[in-house]
């Protein structure tokens, strides 16, 4: 993943740069580094996370008014001093920092030991640099010549900034497959992975295409050109970003501010598309494809990680409410499986940053078997954005925390009004019934808001458990996700190990993990399964494990039954898991503090997975 960052103007470079890889830290911190050039370059790197950066330079010269900085997600090579980014060329006369992977670089690093380079990291990215100066050297062309022939043999995702010591007034950037966005100021640009370093300098931004490069130079006119040697004209847009959602806002963690966001995150991806008083819901960004949607043989939704879950959830809303038939993939599995896909089938794809590697390939195999690729993305301008037919944003607002929580709930808004709008327009709901349903999803955020009151009841049982090794998280139907996505959040914050399942799978093996230590998660709300999920309580409890029951207000009978319980506001089936997944964020978020994890920044972890 990584985080990229670059400066180029009259200010000192230094501040910017750190204060971005800040901004970026969500996407690697394994380790940091930073470059200025100031007659040399001026490379200062360690491992660990940018405050040790910060600690690390205490005291060196930082002068300079170009420079770059990196934040680092492993992928070849330890997390070290060494494998940190950015890399010297061999001569040193040339630095890099990149976001992706090369996957040649074995067949490339051999051909450049052969004539006499020298590697001293383990990284693939080195290879990068040593070719560039190779080509620099035996070719006698420009620096941005040389990055261009570099890149044309290059097989792989990147994101890089490239400085030369004898290029002072120069950046040179360019990408494929990891994002990239150049901000445009008065006499200054900023070079990031996302808006998020840039966006309280100036809102001008260019984001960069595929197999773009970007000559940026002191006073000059941004230029852009194609590996293929094509200018092109940069398209300027303005950023619609505040920075006060970049902020903790008075929150130990950005988890905890996300999590408390959600009633106005799920009013936001609303507020446009559902008009209670037309009795209609518009969803202008696929107006378009409604007939296509409307016609579907099959729609197929493509994601990852907690993206899938709200798929799940999305599959079981357009089955039940739209009578669509639909298949849920891991875009990882989805794309190296020789899938059969159709130009009658819809593909869509989910994905909070819009930049997940595997998502993004999932979409270019779709488009080429002819179906018509649909987006649900919270990152406007991001590379899923803008590589699928249409689309619909989730305007959750940026989520920094790693584990996703106020994307995914604005996810599932996204799916239900779909699968609503669609119902509508088939025919496969009546029009009293959708009205029903649309005057219930006005309530949502307010029930949200009801079931964030519940922190302390929650924060109590986070107390009795933190310590237990295992949990299981059962649900049913419309619960089945929640019941996945909350044992995720444990995973991921807490690494305690945790396991979702479908309720009535819990005999077919994980019943026999049963016993008075584990603590078993129930997502038990009225409706639907609710009598087979009492049933599946009691085979837990006849094994003496420990109930913590999510229910409806007042349910007395299963009150009685738990351990602990959770009371939430009662709604429609299908718009449950809006509502049970807060406690459960809620849950892993305690969990995860008491354990002293680092809740933001999750070890191994990384947001917006921009590799394989
Ligand atoms: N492949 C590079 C490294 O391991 C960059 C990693 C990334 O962008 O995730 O250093």
């Amino acid at each position: 993943m990584c985080g990229i960052v670059a400066y180029i103007g009259p200010r000192e470079a230094y501040p910017i740069l750190i204060k971005g890889l800040h901004r970026l830290e969500y996407r690697g911190y394994d380790s940091a580094g930073v470059c200025l050039l100031h007659d040399e370059l001026q490379i200062y790197k360690c491992k660990g996370k940018v405050s040790e950066l910060e600690l690390f330079i205490d005291g060196q010269d930082t002068s300079g008014t170009i420079g770059m900085a990196h934040t680092r997600w492993a992928t070849h090579g330890e997390p070290n001093q060494v494998n940190a980014h950015p890399h010297y060329s061999m001569n040193k006369s040339l630095a890099i920092i990149h976001n992706g992977i090369i996957e040649n670089y074995g067949t490339l690093r051999s051909e450049l030991i052969n004539r006499g380079y020298v590697f001293t990291s383990e990284t693939d990215t080195e290879v990068l640099i040593h070719l560039i100066e190779d080509i620099k050297e035996n070719e006698k062309v420009e620096l941005e010549e040389a990055v261009r022939i570099a890149l044309n043999q290059v097989i792989g995702a990147y994101a890089i900034v490239v400085l030369s010591k004898e290029n002072p007034d120069m950046i040179i950037a360019a990408r494929k497959g990891s994002p990239m966005v150049i901000g445009i100021g008065k006499d200054e640009f900023f070079v990031a992975s996302d808006a998020t370093p840039i966006v309280e300098y100036t809102n001008n931004v260019v984001f960069m295409n595929d197999e773009e490069i970007a000559i940026i130079e002191r006073n000059k006119e941004l230029i852009i050109k194609t590996i293929r040697n094509k200018t092109t004209t940069p398209y300027i847009q303005k950023l619609e970003l505040s920075l006060t959602s970049l902020e903790k806002g008075g929150f130990d963690h950005f988890m905890l501010k996300e999590i408390y966001e959600q009633p106005r995150s799920i009013r936001d991806s609303m507020r446009g598309r559902l008009h209670l008083e037309q009795g209609i819901i518009s969803l202008g960004g696929i107006r378009e494809y409604e007939q296509k949607l409307i016609n579907a043989r099959r729609i197929i939704i493509t994601a990852c990680g907690t993206s899938w879950h709200a798929g799940l959830v999305g599959e079981y809303l357009l089955e039940d409410l739209a009578r669509i038939p639909v298949e849920v993939e891991y875009s990882s599995e989805f794309r190296y499986r020789n899938p059969i896909i159709s130009e009658e089938d819809i593909v869509i794809a989910i994905s909070q940053s819009g930049e997940t590697a595997d998502t993004l390939a999932a979409i270019e195999l779709a488009k080429s078997k002819g179906a018509t690729v649909l987006g649900i993305c919270n990152v406007v301008g991001s590379s899923i954005a803008r590589a699928t037919h249409a689309g619909i944003f989730t305007h959750a607002g940026p989520e920094i925390g790693v584990a996703s929580t106020k994307a995914f709930t604005a996810q599932v808004i996204v799916l239900t009004l779909m699968a609503l709008k669609i119902a509508m327009k088939k025919g496969t709901i009546t029009q009293s019934r959708f009205f029903q349903i649309l005057s219930e999803l006005e309530t949502i955020p307010e029930k949200v808001e009801l079931t964030l009151k519940k922190n302390d009841e929650v924060k109590a049982i986070a107390k009795i458990y933190k310590d237990v090794r295992n949990f299981i998280y059962l649900g049913r139907g419309y619960n089945f996700p929640v019941a996945l996505e909350g044992a995720l959040k444990l995973k991921e914050i807490s690494y305690i190990h945790a396991e979702g399942y479908p309720a009535a799978e819990m005999k077919h093996g994980p019943i026999a993990l049963i016993d008075a230590q584990m603590p078993v998660v129930v997502i038990a709300t009225r409706r639907g399964t609710y009598e087979k999920v009492i049933s599946n309580i009691q085979e837990v409890r006849a094994r003496k494990g420990k109930i913590i029951a999510i229910i409806n207000e007042g349910d007395e009978a299963v009150k009685k039954l738990a351990d602990h319980f959770i009371e939430i506001p009662e709604t429609e089936e299908f718009l449950v898991p809006l509502i049970a997944t807060i406690p459960l964020q809620l849950l892993s978020y305690h969990i995860a503090v008491m354990r002293r994890c680092n809740v933001d920044q999750p070890r191994n972890l990384a947001k917006s997975v921009t590799v394989e």
